[in-house]
């Protein structure tokens, strides 16, 4: 028997954990590990609440979970509850899929006043994550600014414009419901430092700006370049650019507007102990595509940042790092001496949920092929247990999970699926006996 722990049950980790069972067969135990009560990491945590049908994957990950070769162990913190080393001692590999949850950071003058938020943090509060349920944003304010010009911006854009009605069949959380639903703000800046043809933005995801029941898009034609130049576009990418080019033919009738600010690099943030405008300096493209200052500034008044530039992998104290790329140093998933990283911890912040699948396969294949089929000295469950209880740490397992799960639906608003428990001690305490 091989013996594998997972650390991390988002996308990455659960199709890592797929590809370890057809591999191995029912030669191989996997324990995924996870800091949270609660699987699936950035489907619960990280895809908007309006985007269920993506989330509907967690059924995928259930069905991996539900098997017997794959354990779910939640609520235990490796760093603290238990440390690479004791898990490499036990396994016969450790695999990090820990994801990218933390933000970077916008290094401009007035970068940290009150009312500049990272994504991760404002995602993060709207999903229920229990470390940023207490972020309380201004929402008390007529402008924001979203810096950014990928699909987190889009997704916070969006939710910074919905009605209430909006939300219906979503789950997002009370806190954040009823917050957004008394939101004064009415015009959404989306800055990107570079121009609509380097838009990092999806067109299903773009496309969905121009159907919403209070906000319009506006963008303004003079900042992009010749139609006839989308023809050298790849197609996914033209068709998001088609859709900003359509969104300059929409009547700009609705109370609430979502202005893209191309060509716009934020060079500080302003104001008396609190946000109160953003400084931008306008820019160009040079010859490799990189975006260079004008020198031409302008300020734009704000009561909000919220900055989607991008995610990180936390360090491990130990294990080999590139801070550059906010990710664990690696050749094709092999850190070494045992350990490998699948996903964002691989990779960095880039893909769509289905990019971590063939990602995972690639990851298990060169477990198999570096640690090969049949029994081996390491002790895998019973060693992983027996530490854990010797340091009084409380296991949530999935069968608890699924009692959690329950009890989210059982107490959802009409029409939605769930209302999440943010609390951890919330979430512990429905796992029932
Ligand atoms: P992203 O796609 O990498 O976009 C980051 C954006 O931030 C880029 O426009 C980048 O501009 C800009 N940026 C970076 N540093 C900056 C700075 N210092 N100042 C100003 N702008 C800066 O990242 P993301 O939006 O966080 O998304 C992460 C991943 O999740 C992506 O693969 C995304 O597609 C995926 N995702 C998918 C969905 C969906 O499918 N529904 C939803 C959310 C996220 P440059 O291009 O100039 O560097």
């Amino acid at each position: 028997m091989r013996h594998v722990a997972v650390i991390g049950s988002g996308p990455a980790g659960y199709y890592c954990a797929e590809a370890l069972q057809k591999n191995f067969g029912d030669g191989v135990r996997v324990d995924m590990i996870d800091r949270m009560p609660v699987p699936y990491g950035l489907i619960r945590f990280g895809v908007a609440p309006d985007h269920q049908s993506i989330k509907a994957v967690a059924k995928r990950y259930e069905k991996v979970a539900l098997s017997e070769n794959v354990r779910f162990v939640g609520n235990v913190l490796v760093g603290r509850d238990v440390s690479i080393p004791e898990l490499l001692e036990l396994y016969d590999a450790v695999i990090l899929a820990t994801g990218a949850p933390d933000d970077r950071t916008l290094e401009i003058p007035g970068g940290d006043l009150p009312g500049v938020v990272g994504s991760a943090a404002f995602v993060g509060w709207y999903n229920g994550h229990p470390e940023f349920a207490d972020l309380d944003p201004p929402l008390d304010v007529e402008a924001a600014a979203v810096i950014g010009n990928g699909n987190v911006a889009l997704d916070v854009a969006r939710i910074l414009s919905k009605t209430p009605a909006e939300f219906a069949g979503s789950d997002i959380v009370a806190h954040a419901f009823s917050k957004l639903g008394n939101s004064a703000i009415r015009r959404i800046d989306v800055l990107g430092r570079r121009g609509p043809h380097q838009i990092a933005m999806t067109p299903k995801e773009l496309g969905e700006l121009g159907h919403l029941e209070e906000a319009v898009p506006i963008v303004d034609l003079a900042d992009f370049p010749p139609a006839l130049d989308d023809a050298l576009l790849e197609p996914g990418q033209r068709k998001s650019v088609t859709h900003l080019r359509d969104f300059a033919g929409l009547a700009a009738d609705k109370p609430k507007r979502i202005v893209f600010d191309f060509f716009a690099k934020p060079v500080a943030v302003e104001g008396e102990g609190k946000v109160e405008r953003l400084i931008v300096e306008r820019t160009r493209l040079d010859e490799r595509g990189a975006a260079v200052g004008t020198g031409e500034t302008y300020e734009i008044p704000c009561g909000l940042v919220v900055t989607c530039i991008g995610y990180k992998t936390p360090p491990i104290p130990g294990v080999a790092y590139e801070e550059d790329r906010g990710r664990f140093a690696n050749a094709d998933g092999v850190i070494g001496g045992g350990l490998y990283c699948v996903g964002w911890a691989r990779r960095g912040p880039t893909g769509t949920i289905g990019t971590n699948r063939p990602d995972g396969y690639e990851v298990a294949e060169r477990i198999a092929a570096d640690v090969g089929q049949g029994g081996g000295r390491k002790e895998g469950r019973p060693g992983l247990d027996r530490l854990l209880e010797s340091r009084g740490v409380e296991i949530v397992t999935f069968r608890d999970w699924q009692r959690i799960e329950a009890a989210e639906a059982a107490r959802a608003r009409e029409g939605s699926p769930r209302e999440k428990f943010v609390a951890i001690a919330e979430m512990l305490g429905a796992r029932g006996g």
